[in-house]
């Protein structure tokens, strides 16, 4: 009798593994591979508990996948093109609008292809925002700990960049960035929320008073928030990204971090002034005025956007928020507890410590550092979404066995 069960058990795991077979074993084990080390994925700011399985279901239904789309042209213009998701793509962009302290008549924004391409938006029309209205070519300020795609940004775009030396947790010090101001040029600031590795935020209220001093200096503020850009918007501290408040300009956020979009994307958002001071690109035959780098963008990740908009929304994305904060606390307090040296920032879910061995970095795919000030070689931990307190617990354990 048991023996007939489990021949039926054996036939029927079969048969799901059959069905679940690509019909190419290099790809069958791609897939066992990622849902394995999907588990211990916690060096990276990705989250790993994507929510986008009834999406998937309504665009097979619905045929849409079919359908090419192509979101080229301004989704916040009153026509939008046949065949995007522009309709979509803005209300999105009007979703988050008012949640970093934007005015809904008064934003420009589209979903963007990444973190990376909202800083190259924010840089590109933050020069040219200061050049078309003083003349005169800004000179960029950024801290030596924010995200290396601004310096890449500004090498691209041929701009002359200040590095800005940052405090030991990571931020940008004020009284640096006074010395290395240069009032008699325009100044575009970008400020990190929050830094690569340490997770720093930027002090933004004491680098905008060093900045108030000149007040003949033309200023745009860039927020580089790609990571904390999502959830801090669904905590206590929003006003940390309210430009109502930072009064900063325009603002990057990545749609795979936080909000769990599968694959990369994100939101790019600026003032309506800055959008009208841009150079004019009239494109004829998609209709407008292009002032947005890329012509062919994705039409399905707006969809996406939308979707989760709809189905997780402010009241999901904030027991998130919630969640990684306090497992955020519960990663620091336990590592703490076994005596392993680790710090972790203000508001920030990035904890850093000491750097421990080969074999735990590789178990649980740490991303590593190096700072002389906090005991040489380190590694972080991102809390994301699937980094739970039971996952934590597992990691402890291996950490703490590693030490004997
Ligand atoms: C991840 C990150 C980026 C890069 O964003 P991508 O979406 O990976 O291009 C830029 N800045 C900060 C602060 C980040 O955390």
């Amino acid at each position: 009798m048991k023996r007939a069960f489990s021949i039926a058990a054996l036939l029927l795991f079969s048969f799901a593994a059959l069905a679940q077979s690509s019909g190419f074993p290099l790809l069958d084990e791609y897939v066992e591979k990622w849902k394995e080390g999907q588990q211990t994925f916690f060096g990276y700011p990705v989250n790993e508990q994507s929510a986008l399985h009834s999406f998937y279901e309504w665009y097979l239904k619905t045929g849409m996948d079919v359908v090419n789309m192509n979101n080229a042209g301004d989704p916040m213009t009153d026509t939008p093109e046949k065949m995007s998701s522009h309709l979509f793509e803005r209300e999105v962009i009007e979703f988050f609008a008012p949640l970093y302290g934007f005015e809904k008549d008064k934003v420009w924004g589209l979903v963007s292809h990444s973190g990376t391409d909202g800083n190259n938006h924010g840089i590109y029309f933050g020069a040219k925002y200061l050049y078309n209205t003083t003349q005169k070519m800004p000179i960029v300020y950024v801290s030596d700990e924010a995200h290396y795609s601004n310096l890449r940004l500004c090498d691209l775009q041929n701009l002359e960049v200040k590095l800005i030396k940052s405090d030991l947790m990571g931020r940008m010090i004020p009284e640096e960035l006074e010395k290395a101001l240069d009032p008699s040029r325009p100044a575009l600031v970008v400020y990190a929320m929050g830094s690569t590795f340490k997770g720093a935020i930027d002090d933004q209220q004491a680098l905008n008073a060093v900045l108030d001093k000149y007040p003949e200096m033309a200023v745009f503020r860039h927020l580089d928030a790609a990571l904390f850009g999502g959830y801090l918007p669904f905590t206590e501290h929003s006003y940390m990204v309210d430009r109502k408040i930072q009064r900063f300009d325009s603002i990057a956020i990545s749609g795979h971090k936080f909000f769990g979009i599968d694959s990369p994307c994100g939101l790019f958002l600026c003032t309506r002034e800055v959008y009208d001071n841009q150079n004019s690109f009239n494109v004829t035959y998609l209709n407008g005025n292009m002032r947005m780098i890329n012509c062919s963008r994705d039409a399905v990740q707006p969809l996406k956007f939308w979707w989760l908009i709809q189905t997780m929304g402010a009241e999901k994305w904030s027991e998130q928020a919630q969640q990684i904060m306090e497992c955020t606390a519960y990663l620091k307090q336990e590592l703490d507890k076994i005596a392993w040296p680790c710090w972790v920032n203000e508001h920030s879910n990035t904890v850093f410590f000491k750097r421990p061995s080969e074999e735990i970095i590789k178990k649980f795919t740490l991303a590593l550092g190096q700072d002389k000030h906090f005991s040489g070689p380190l590694a972080h931990i991102v809390v994301m979404q699937h980094v739970t307190k039971e996952k934590i617990d597992t990691f402890i354990k291996a950490l703490n066995e590693s030490k004997n």
